[in-house]
């Protein structure tokens, strides 16, 4: 048995011109829940497409528990689905647009009774099988759909955007209700979506896509604390980025410095770091500190001006000039407030200091 329930070896499919997938390897493993993350347009739906056997690439394999599935049909690969467009059978109550699945596979009424009660139960819907969807909730029809992916114990459960109708808040609370049900059925769950919060929050894994490609896949700490493209700092979270040219190099301290217009920047040294070579430096706004102008200076501090505060409730947001039109963008808890026009000192700590070679 192999570790992997997914893999997409090399996978590439084209419409006409355009390259939706671009050569993809990508391994799930069993019971992990990875998700499929990226803007508009890069090639999630076409990649879970080519698990779910909806598209058949032009090159490259797909293997579902160890066996090639490239050519098989979706019927015949066990999965279980819910789609971002996905609606219940308005005219059949809970109970029926359930046990439909179990229906068209042909198994005793016995047996779909159990089935159905234990896939309600599961999303803590018993008491509504009576119920039409339109006599409940958007999240409750959202959790019926997936007890309807559920309800034939499929080895894998795909979701393309399940929650981009719902409401920010109920958006919130169904990304721990899905995580959960998860964890208790231990099952493999691909989850396609472009909202990187919701990505972070529920995911084992992402695999961070970008124009057909994967960029970058690991845990949501990786993702977000070490991206190793300019691409994956920019799209997940905020990140202040600043270009220099390495002016010196103390591999003894594990640091280098590189200068940036008028200001040498100490960072951490890293593979490639070599006298003269452009360097991408990324902080996230709210790893850098900033301090009252009268503070002494030190390792990466540097004198700034105030150019745009924003107050947003449990955060200050500041946009920072320093030297010759560098503006960094800082965040705050907003306990000590500058204002706009004010002095300030501003400080880079090297530990959160994140770069790129060039
Ligand atoms: P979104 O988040 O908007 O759903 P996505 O990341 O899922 O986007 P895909 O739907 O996989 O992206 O599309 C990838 C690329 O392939 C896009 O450029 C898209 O226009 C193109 N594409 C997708 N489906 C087709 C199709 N059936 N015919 C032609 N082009 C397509």
């Amino acid at each position: 048995m192999t570790d992997y329930m997914i893999e997409l070896r090399n996978v590439t499919k084209r419409y006409g011109s355009i390259v939706a997938n671009d050569h993809i390897n990508l391994s799930i493993r069993r019971g992990e829940l990875m998700t499929l993350l990226g803007p508009s347009g890069c090639g999630k739906t076409t990649a879970l497409r080519c698990i779910t056997g909806h598209n058949i690439p032009d090159e490259g394999r797909v293997f579902i528990d160890g066996q090639d599935m490239t050519e098989v049909p979706t019927h015949k690969r066990e999965l279980g689905m819910v789609f971002q467009n996905f609606a219940l059978f308005p005219h059949m109550t809970v109970f029926e647009n359930v046990e439909f699945p179990l229906m068209i596979r042909g198994l005793s009424k016995a047996e779909r009774r159990e089935r159905v009660m234990e896939a309600l139960r599961l999303i803590r819907m018993e008491g509504y099988e009576k119920h039409y969807p339109r006599q409940i909730s958007g999240g409750q029809q959202q959790r019926v759909g997936l007890a309807r992916a559920l309800v034939y114990h499929p080895k894998v459960l795909l979701l393309d955007e399940p929650l981009s109708n719902l409401d920010a808040k109920l958006r919130e609370e169904m990304r721990f209700e899905i995580r959960d049900l998860i964890d208790r059925l231990g099952i493999t769950a691909v989850y396609v979506t472009h909202d990187q919060a919701e990505a972070l929050a529920l995911s084992d894994r992402v695999a961070v896509m970008h124009a057909g490609r994967i960029e970058q896949v690991g845990t949501p700490d990786e993702i977000y604390d070490s991206p190793q493209s300019r691409f994956v700092a920019d799209f997940i979270g905020l990140s202040d980025f600043i270009e220099g040219k390495v002016t010196a190099v103390d591999t003894n301290q594990g640091r280098a410095t590189i200068r940036v217009d008028d200001l040498e920047v100490v960072i951490p040294a890293g593979p490639g770091m070599t006298l003269g070579r452009n360097v991408l430096l990324f902080i996230r706004p709210n790893n850098v500190e900033l301090w009252p102008a009268s503070h002494q200076g030190g390792i990466n501090v540097f004198p700034g001006v105030v150019s745009k505060m924003t107050y947003l409730g449990d955060r200050a947001d500041y946009r920072i000039k320093m030297g010759e039109g560098l503006i960094l963008r800082v965040q705050t808890d907003g306990k000590v407030r500058f204002e706009e026009g004010e002095n300030v000192k501003i400080h880079l700590p090297v530990n959160f200091c994140r770069t790129i070679v060039e």
